[in-house]
């Protein structure tokens, strides 16, 4: 139980928390950026605190969902310790960060036995909910040594941010690309003009791949390869697929290439 972190290059940690889902810490010489912060059954602050030491640090959310915004809470004490979200995905945050969510979560955690063991106790998990983000403007952060470069790309949510590392031509794809992607929450945009988004990212020069819900460094053509084989052919076959508590979305899974899919929301495509 616990963080698994994952070196995946000198200066790039890609972090799995205990419900699975990644967060990736980009160290400069000068500071460092946090991008995502998990479920926050466990202390997130305390965890990034014991890999850099005392080096200021800063946040930012790809996107309002819980899985990436529910463990900001524990980084509240930490000095100037900002925490940044895309303008687009300030709406919905309270939806996804609020107490209904943290009660869902909650039991699910339970449920696996993480919460209420260790240091986080439920009604500090509860109290969680958190301020709006700060507002991200898309653009290049200087850490010392290594830039990050915030690239907007509307799709899985209005708001949704990549993250580009120049210095070694590695791609952040949050939760726009996994090789399992959903395109279907109410705030979703319809397929069509995600994949025109998806596509402007292949004009950067990355040669590798992370992304949320898995924990291993990609080549860059598994990415190449579903984005090349979005087509209008492939989209028309998506099959009906049932996704638990999303009933009442027209949810169709394509099968874009290798075991790679999108789950996406049928009724905005036939809009669009
Ligand atoms: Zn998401």
């Amino acid at each position: 139980m616990g963080f698994e972190v994952n070196r995946v290059l000198p200066d790039v940690m890609h972090i799995r928390d205990a419900m699975g889902v990644c967060m990736t810490l980009i160290e400069g010489d000068q500071a460092a950026l946090l991008v995502d912060t998990g479920y926050g059954v466990e202390n997130v602050g305390d965890m990034v605190r014991s890999l850099i030491g005392n080096k200021p640090f800063r946040v930012l959310l790809t996107h309002h969902h819980h899985d990436h915004t529910l463990g900001a809470y524990t980084l509240r004490g930490i000095p100037d310790c900002e925490c940044l979200m895309l303008p687009e995905d300030m709406p919905a945050f309270h939806i996804y960060n609020g107490k209904e969510k943290r009660r869902q979560i909650l039991a699910a955690a339970q449920g696996r036995g993480l919460i209420g063991t260790d240091a986080l106790s439920e009604a500090t998990f509860l109290q969680g909910e958190c301020e709006l983000p700060q507002t991200a403007q898309p653009g290049d952060i200087d850490l010392g040594g290594v830039t990050v470069r915030i690239i907007d790309c509307p799709g899985h949510t209005p708001g949704s941010a990549c993250v580009l590392i120049p210095e070694r031509k590695l791609l952040l794809t949050g939760d726009d690309w996994n090789p399992c992607t959903w395109l279907f929450f109410p705030e979703a945009l319809g397929v069509m003009a995600y994949r025109e988004n998806i596509r402007r990212l292949q004009a950067y020069d990355f040669t590798h791949v992370l992304c949320s819900h898995q924990p291993e460094l990609f080549p860059r053509n598994r990415f190449d390869d579903f984005v090349n084989n979005l087509t209008d052919a492939v989209l028309e076959a998506a099959k009906p697929v049932t996704i638990g508590g999303y009933e009442h979305i027209d949810t169709r899974q394509a099968d874009i290439t290798d075991g790679q899919i999108l789950v996406f929301d049928w009724n905005k495509y036939r809009k669009e």
